[in-house]
């Protein structure tokens, strides 16, 4: 019998342990597959409050169904048929430029939100006409950078700084394109031009409709929230989640401590508090990069170096509700981004109540906002009584509210989401020479390759059959393949 010991029950961590679980038949004596969760509860960042008929999501509200192999991965548990697509509603996204404007997908009705002036707009119409950049320099950029090259200064400033800001909460001069946002440097690779490539892009969804999301995906979440996908996994047959249990640290178990007649285990995990040792063959460290770094230090001492260094800033979510009347004071749409120079230390508001049904009472108001990451990480240190009274008093300035909230719901992720800066593509590298030494070691979750919640999930999906074939016998696995 092989021992696969997971590290984390988040997204990646529970997928990891299903996916391995579905291939235990190919390992020979048989796989026991055990997740090991810190915390009390299943799901990671992935955390939903349910109270006085609010659903709250703490941490990752939706995400775009893009990744086919997360979906067969649902389709083979229950949950799948709990999955809700957004209200059209979703579709309407603004940025608080002076005032709140919408950003539309029109090339018309663009230019006339006056997000970005005349000079600016024919800078991002030349676009097309921008040389293509050799893959090296793609390769060194930042995201600004890389924007300001294609789109020009008022759009990297206007445009795609607050985009940074709403999926990293991180900031745009200091995050690697290549890493943040590899779709935008392939197609400049493949089309010479973003313009080009995403209407080739639209072009050819149209003509394949291989999966109904298609490669941008829509906008979805569960009915009971996402962390219920984190308990149906954890419920599904195959392998065993054990909460309440941080593991300290993995040692790798010397020649002399295996006996002569013993194959595996390879490795030692220990468990805080009074649990025993626990042998496993393999391990997946499905944690944050940070928490990844403790747990294998021992027996990857480089992988630890490289993954201590990718910071991972706190982001705070503030949840409020008001009384139906409040409806009127928010446009229809997914939310606002407000970039740094409004003069906010609101990062961006999503309006959860016009999203998803079932999120508020009886037409109650459920808004949602986000503060921190890397551009305000002080924000962390209040109190969740000056952060409720610094979301209030912004949100009433940002769009003229009156009403008082009637529900409040604070988290502070202290550690919330990793930022992949400039020197994340050589990291990574070198992470995954480092485990060229290290066989029986897998990484999963978002450290690496994509902080979106079904990415963390395919890694999780990837490493678990990695770990399982490498069980298995197959001698070329090892690494972190994205
Ligand atoms: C506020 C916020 C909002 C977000 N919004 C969105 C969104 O709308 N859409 C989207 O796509 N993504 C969103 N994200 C990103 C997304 O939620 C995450 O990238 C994803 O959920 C990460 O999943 P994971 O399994 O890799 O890690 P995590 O969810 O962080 O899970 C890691 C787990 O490992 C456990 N662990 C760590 N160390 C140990 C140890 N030593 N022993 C045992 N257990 C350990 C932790 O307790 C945790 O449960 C958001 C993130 C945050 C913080």
């Amino acid at each position: 019998m092989k021992h696969l010991v997971i590290i984390g029950a988040g997204i990646s961590g529970l997928c990891a342990a299903h996916e391995a679980a579905r291939h235990r038949s190919e390992v020979a004596g048989g796989l026991d597959i055990l997740v090991l969760e810190a915390s009390p509860a299943v799901g990671g960042k992935a955390r939903t409050v349910k109270r006085d008929g609010w659903l709250v999501e703490t941490g990752p509200a939706a995400y775009l169904d893009n990744e086919p192999e997360f979906d067969e991965l649902l389709a083979r548990t229950g949950i799948a048929g709990e999955k809700v697509e957004a209200n059209e509603a979703a579709a309407r996204r603004y940025l608080l430029h002076g005032r709140l404007r919408e950003v539309k997908a029109n090339p018309l009705a663009f230019a006339r939100s006056g997000i970005v002036g005349p000079m600016g707009l024919l800078r991002m119409m030349a676009e097309p006409f921008i040389r293509r950049a050799g893959l090296e320099r793609a390769a060194a950029e930042s995201v600004w950078d890389f924007a300001r090259r294609r789109l020009g200064v008022e759009a990297a400033d206007k445009l795609i700084a607050p985009m940074v800001l709403g999926v990293f909460a991180g900031d745009a001069r200091r995050l690697s394109v290549s890493a943040c946002f590899p779709r935008l440097v392939a197609l400049e690779r493949d089309h010479g031009s973003l313009i080009r490539g995403m209407i080739a892009a639209r072009k050819k969804r149209a003509r394949d409709q291989r999966f109904s999301s298609g490669p941008s995906g829509k906008l979805v979440s569960f009915r009971r929230g996402l962390q219920s996908v984190a308990v149906a996994l954890a419920e599904s047959d195959g392998f065993t989640v054990r909460c309440d249990a941080k593991v300290e640290t993995v040692e790798a178990v010397t020649a002399a401590d295996e006996g002569a007649d013993r194959g595996p285990p390879r490795y030692r995990v220990l468990v805080g508090g009074d649990a025993a040792p626990i042998e496993a063959s393999a391990v997946i460290a499905a944690g944050e990069a940070f928490a990844n770094a403790d747990a294998v230090a021992d027996i990857a001492p480089e992988v630890a170096a490289a993954l201590r260094q990718i910071a991972t800033p706190p982001v705070v979510v503030v949840a409020l509700g008001y009384r139906p009347q409040a409806a009127s004071s928010f446009p229809t749409g997914f939310g606002v981004l407000i970039p740094r120079a409004q003069g906010y230390r609101i990062l961006g508001s999503i309006w959860d109540s016009q999203l998803f049904a079932g999120r508020s009472p009886d037409g109650h108001v459920l808004v949602r906002a986000m503060l921190g990451g890397s551009v305000d990480p002080d924000v962390a240190a209040l109190d969740d009584d000056a952060l409720v009274e610094l979301v209030r008093d912004e949100l009433a300035r940002i769009f003229g509210l009156t009403s008082v909230p009637v529900f409040s719901e604070v988290k502070n992720w202290r550690r919330a989401i990793p930022q992949y800066d400039l020197e994340h593509p050589s990291r990574v590298a070198r992470i995954e020479a480092a485990l060229e030494h290290t066989p029986g070691l897998f990484l999963a979750g978002n450290g690496l390759h994509g902080v979106a919640f079904s990415k963390s999930a395919v890694t999780g999906i990837r490493q678990g059959r990695r770990a399982a074939l490498w069980l298995a016998g197959a001698p070329s696995v090892t690494g972190t393949d994205p």
